[in-house]
C-alpha cells in the first residue's frame, strides 16, 4: 500500500447540502498547499452509471477522457482541480454489484457463498484503494452520495467504517457535513439534526472528525462548543460553511474556517506553505466586477431543469469572467419556438446557443432559431445536437434538398444529413455504447475553429451515436458551411461553422466538458466574444 491518505465525506439531515462543492473545496485548498489530491464520488443507485438516465432524473451526465459516463460532480472536480477525472473516480451500486457478479460466474469465490459483507464492501474497498496505489495521489478524497441512514447507503458506510479500521484513523478521516436549520418562529439555530445525524454514522460504528455545518446565520462560539461536546469532536473541527454567493468563493470561506489545516493536522501531514490561491482569486474578483453585460439564450429541450446543462452554464461562468462580462444566460425551450414567433423570442439576444440532446421533442424549435440566426448574422454556437441541426437547417434552407433530417429523427429520411455509421449499426445495447470520451480533432488553419483554438491538433470529448454525413460534405462547403475539424483518424466532420458568417460554430464534441476555472474553454471565450461584440456595435 502507497502513503495516501483517504478523506470520506458523507452528509446527514438532507441531501443537496452540497457535498461535491464542499469536497471540491477541501480539494483546492489542499492541492494549493501542493499535494496532489483527487475526488471519487460513490452513488448508491442500481444504474451502472448514469448514462442511461433522463436528465431530468440526475441533471447533466458528465463525460471523462477515458470514456465513463458520470455523476455531473465530476464536473466541479475538474473546474475546480483542473485535474482529468476518469471511470475510477464514479462508482455506482450498480457497478460493484455487476463486478461482484461477473467475477461469482467466472468462478472467482471458489464456492463460497457471496454476501454483502465481505464480498460487496470489499469490491467497494478495492474501487476506494484503486485510486490510491496509482503512487499519483497524495490524498484521496470520496465522497458518498445520499444521506447516512439510508437503506442504499449501508454498505458504502460499512466499507469506509472497515476502510478507516484498516487504514488507521491518521491515515483515513471522515468529514461529516450537516445542516443547522435557523428556526424564524423560535428565532433559534438548532443543533438537533446535527446530533441525530452523527448518532446514527456512530450506530454504523463511524466517529466523524470534522464536522461542516451548512447554514444560513453564523455560528456563535457557544453553539460551536454544543455542537463539538454531544458530537466528540474538538470545537475547531466544528466549521461552519454558510451559503456563499458563488460556488467559486467557497475554497475562500473553507479556508478562513481553517479547514484545510484540521484536516492536514488530523492526517498527520507536515504543514507545507500556505495555500497559493492567486489565480483563483483573480478569477473570482474579474467575476465580481464585470464591465459589462451580454444575454445569451440557450436553446434546449431540458431548461426547467439547469442542472441538465450544468457545465454549459458553468462555462458560460469562466468565458464570461476571461471577458470581464456578466453574461446573463436565458435557457429557452425549443418546443415553444415556431417559424412565426423566433424573432419575438430571440429579439435582444446577443447569441444564441443550440444544446445538446436526445430525441425529436423540441428539434424544430431549434432548427427554426438557427435559420434566425443564420439569417441576421447572430453568433451561434451548436453543440452536438446544436451542430447536427445547424448542418439540417442549412441542409433544408441553403441547399434545398427536401426531408433532409437525422436518421436519429426519422429511421426512413430520404437525406440523411445525419447518420448512423457502421460501427453503430448493429448495437442493441444502451449502456456506454455511444461515440464516448476524447478524440483527436484536427483544426484547418485560416478558419474560425483556428481562431479559436490557436492550433491544428486539439482533443474534445463526445457523447453522441450519429454523424455528419460524409456524402453531403462537398455540397456543403460549395455552399459556404465548411468542415474546420475534422478526426484525422476516421475522418468524421467534428467542427462546421460558416464562412461568411459573423460566428457561426457547430461542434460535434462537448467543450463545455472541459472548461475550468484556470482553463476557459476558447469556444465559449471567443462564442461570448463575439456577443459582446454585436452588442457593443448595434448600440
Ligand atoms: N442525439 C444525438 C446523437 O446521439 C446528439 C447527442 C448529444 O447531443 N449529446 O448523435
Amino acid at each position: 500500500m502507497t502513503s495516501t491518505k483517504y478523506i470520506f465525506v458523507t452528509g446527514g439531515v438532507t441531501s443537496s447540502l452540497g457535498k461535491g462543492i464542499i469536497s471540491a473545496s477541501l480539494a483546492k485548498l489542499l492541492q494549493a498547499r501542493g499535494f496532489s489530491v483527487t475526488i471519487q464520488k460513490f452513488d448508491p443507485y442500481i444504474n451502472v452509471d448514469p448514462g442511461t438516465l433522463n436528465p431530468y432524473e440526475h441533471g447533466e451526465c458528465y463525460v471523462t477522457d477515458d470514456g465513463a459516463e458520470t455523476d455531473l460532480d465530476l464536473g466541479h472536480y475538474e473546474r475546480f482541480l483542473n485535474v482529468p477525472t476518469s471511470q475510477a473516480n464514479n462508482v455506482t451500486t450498480g457497478r460493484i454489484y455487476y463486478n461482484v457478479i461477473k467475477k461469482e460466474r467466472e468462478g472467482e469465490f471458489l464456492g463460497k457463498t457471496v454476501q454483502v459483507v465481505p464480498h460487496i464492501t470489499d469490491e467497494i474497498k478495492n474501487s476506494i484503494y484503486k485510486l490510491g496505489q496509482t503512487d499519483k495521489f497524495d490524498v484521496v478524497i470520496t465522497e458518498l452520495g445520499g444521506c447516512v441512514g439510508d437503506i442504499e447507503s449501508l454498505p458504502f458506510i460499512e466499507a469506509v467504517r472497515q476502510a478507516r479500521f484498516e487504514l488507521g484513523h491518521e491515515n483515513a478521516i471522515c468529514i461529516h457535513l450537516t445542516l443547522i436549520p435557523f428556526l424564524n418562529a423560535a428565532g433559534e439555530l438548532k443543533t438537533k439534526p446535527t446530533q441525530h445525524s452523527v448518532k446514527q454514522l456512530l450506530e454504523a460504528g463511524i466517529q466523524p472528525d470534522i464536522l461542516v455545518c451548512r447554514t444560513e446565520h453564523k455560528l456563535p462560539d457557544d453553539l460551536r462548543r454544543k455542537v463539538a461536546l454531544f458530537c466528540n469532536v474538538p470545537v475547531d473541527c466544528v466549521i461552519e460553511a454558510m451559503d456563499a454567493p458563488t460556488i467559486y468563493d467557497v475554497p475562500l470561506l473553507m479556508r478562513e474556517e481553517k479547514l484545510d489545516q484540521v484536516v492536514l493536522s488530523k492526517l498527520n501531514f507536515s504543514y507545507k506553505k500556505a495555500a497559493g490561491l492567486g489565480p483563483w482569486t483573480d478569477f473570482l474578483s474579474k467575476l465580481k466586477n464585470p464591465r459589462d453585460k451580454v444575454k445569451i439564450a440557450v436553446v434546449g429541450k431540458y431548461v426547467e431543469l439547469q442542472d441538465a446543462y450544468k457545465s454549459i452554464s458553468e462555462a458560460f461562468v469562466h468565458a464570461g469572467a476571461t471577458n470581464q462580462v456578466k453574461v446573463k444566460v436565458y435557457w429557452i425551450s425549443s418546443e415553444g419556438i415556431t417559424e412565426k414567433n423566433v424573432g419575438e423570442k430571440l429579439a435582444h439576444m446577443s447569441g444564441v446557443l443550440v444544446a445538446p440532446g436526445f430525441g425529436e421533442r423540441g428539434l424544430e424549435g431549434k432548427i427554426n432559431s438557427i435559420k434566425y440566426v443564420r439569417e441576421n448574422n447572430i453568433p451561434f454556437f451548436g453543440i452536438c445536437l446544436g451542430m447536427q441541426c445547424a448542418t439540417i437547417e442549412f441542409a433544408r434552407n441553403v441547399l434545398k434538398l427536401d426531408g433532409a433530417n437525422s436518421r436519429e429523427m426519422n429511421e426512413k429520411v430520404i437525406n440523411p444529413i445525419i447518420d448512423l455509421m457502421e460501427d453503430q449499426k448493429n448495437i442493441t445495447e444502451m449502456g456506454g455504447t455511444m461515440r464516448l470520451g476524447s478524440y483527436d480533432c484536427e483544426i484547418k488553419e485560416g478558419t474560425k475553429a483556428y481562431d479559436v483554438y490557436g492550433s491544428t491538433n486539439i482533443q474534445e470529448r463526445h457523447r453522441h451515436r450519429y454523424e455528419f454525413n460524409n456524402k453531403y460534405l462537398r455540397d456543403f462547403e460549395d455552399a459556404g458551411m465548411i468542415a474546420s475539424g475534422i478526426n484525422p483518424k476516421s475522418g468524421l466532420v467534428e467542427i462546421v461553422e460558416i464562412k461568411d458568417h459573423r460566428w457561426f460554430v457547430g461542434a460535434q464534441f462537448h467543450p463545455e466538458l472541459k472548461s475550468t476555472v484556470l482553463n476557459p474553454h476558447p469556444l465559449f471565450v471567443k462564442f461570448v466574444k463575439a456577443a459582446l461584440d454585436l452588442k457593443n456595435e448595434t448600440k
